[in-house]
């Protein structure tokens, strides 16, 4: 990528806030230099084109926004990403106003996270991908100066990774859909969204080619329990994992009674964003999808994984439309999952970095330090 399309933060912020469409105008001689032993914070917008438009239970799209995150330390750079689909709430314009704000060059030591992201929480509450892009730049920075891959700097054994699973949605072209359903075949597990009209025809679908594993994310598009359950027990007669966010994040009771009656496990995922969230969602759910979009990175990812394990719940590692830098972050935490959705880069058509890998279906971390990703 090209570095000068990177705009510095601090001092422009605020009219990166005040002027979002002019950004490439920023980059010229006289943006801030880099100050030696300080963290030098810049992004750019870089949207992501995916391969086939996401049908969802409750939108279609077929790009996703994002923002490439870069921080600099006496020469060494650390790869950053936000990726921000629809339903989270954040774009372009929030997260480059977000990251604007933020003065990361009174910041002298790259290893202080926990003190960085307090800040982060300081200058505004929310902004959950933009904190994530900073977050992930950070460890990939520190990790790089360590030497050493963040699974390793957790204790995790990489050799522990589960399969990701692909996801394909519903395509009524029977030409189409036997397209999509190929393209699934190098991987172990196939993930199905549903909550549309067609739940059923889709994994009919896909019976017709192939026994393996499903699982099931209906993003919150089944809006009676009695249909949940009906579903849970037809899925679970066809070879199906678990089921993400059956019903509404709201139907908290309903979500209770499902899962006190279903055979497969129920998996949070609108429901839950942050640490505090885990606790709630042990009421209602066998467990939790994390993904670094919506716990503000790393940081706070690996700690929602050890207090769901606490809470002896299930839990799966997901992402978005991001691109190999936001998904091998994600993947540094793998070892610790019971299931892994991390297919992001695996469908956008314009991937901008080399990472970890999908190795016969199964997510395969290198030894590189930090996230483990050169930029391409
Ligand atoms: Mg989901």
């Amino acid at each position: 990528m090209r570095r000068r399309d990177f705009i510095k933060t601090g001092m422009l912020g605020a009219l990166i806030a005040a002027s979002p469409v002019s950004i490439s105008a920023l980059d010229s001689p006289t943006r801030p230099t880099a100050k030696a032993g300080r963290l030098n914070l810049s992004f750019r917008p870089y949207e992501l084109k995916l391969r086939h438009a996401f049908n969802l239970a409750r939108n279609q799209r077929t790009t996703t926004p994002g923002v490439q995150v870069q921080i600099e330390y006496d020469g060494i750079t650390g790869y950053g990403e936000a990726s921000m689909p629809p339903y989270l709430g954040e774009s372009v314009a929030s997260v480059s106003e977000f990251i604007g704000k933020l003065d990361l060059s009174q910041f002298s030591d790259p290893f202080r996270i926990e003190e960085i992201h307090e800040y982060m929480e300081s200058v505004a509450p929310d902004n959950r991908a933009a904190k994530a892009s900073v977050d992930i730049a950070l460890h990939d920075l520190s990790g790089k100066i360590m030497g050493q891959p963040w699974h390793k700097i957790w204790g995790l054994n990489p050799d522990k990774t589960p399969n990701t699973s692909f996801t394909i949605s519903y395509d009524a072209d029977p030409v189409e859909m036997k397209k999509k359903i190929e393209e699934t075949s190098p991987y172990k597990v196939v993930k199905v969204k549903m909550g549309l009209d067609h739940d059923k025809e889709i994994v009919e679908a896909l019976r017709r080619h192939t026994d393996v594993p499903i699982c099931v994310d209906a993003n919150q598009g089944w809006n009676n329990r009695e249909k949940a359950l009906e579903m849970c027990h037809w899925l679970a007669e066809r070879n199906c994992l678990f089921v993400e966010q059956p019903m509404d994040k709201a139907a908290i009771d309903d979500t209770a009674w499902l899962r006190e009656r279903s055979p497969l496990p129920i998996i949070a995922d609108e429901f839950l964003q942050r640490l505090p969230d885990v606790r709630r969602a042990a009421q209602a759910y066998d467990g939790i999808n994390i993904k670094l979009m919506k716990s503000t990175g790393m940081h706070e990812a690996y700690q929602m994984a050890v207090l769901a394990r606490a809470l002896g719940m299930k839990v799966m590692l997901g992402c978005m439309t991001e691109t190999s830098c936001a998904v091998s972050a994600a993947a540094q935490l793998a070892p610790m999952v019971d299931w892994a959705d991390l297919d992001g880069n695996l469908l956008i058509a314009n991937d901008i970095f080399d990472g970890m890998k999908i190795v016969d279906g199964k997510v395969t971390l290198n030894d590189r330090p930090g996230i483990g990703v050169i930029p391409v």
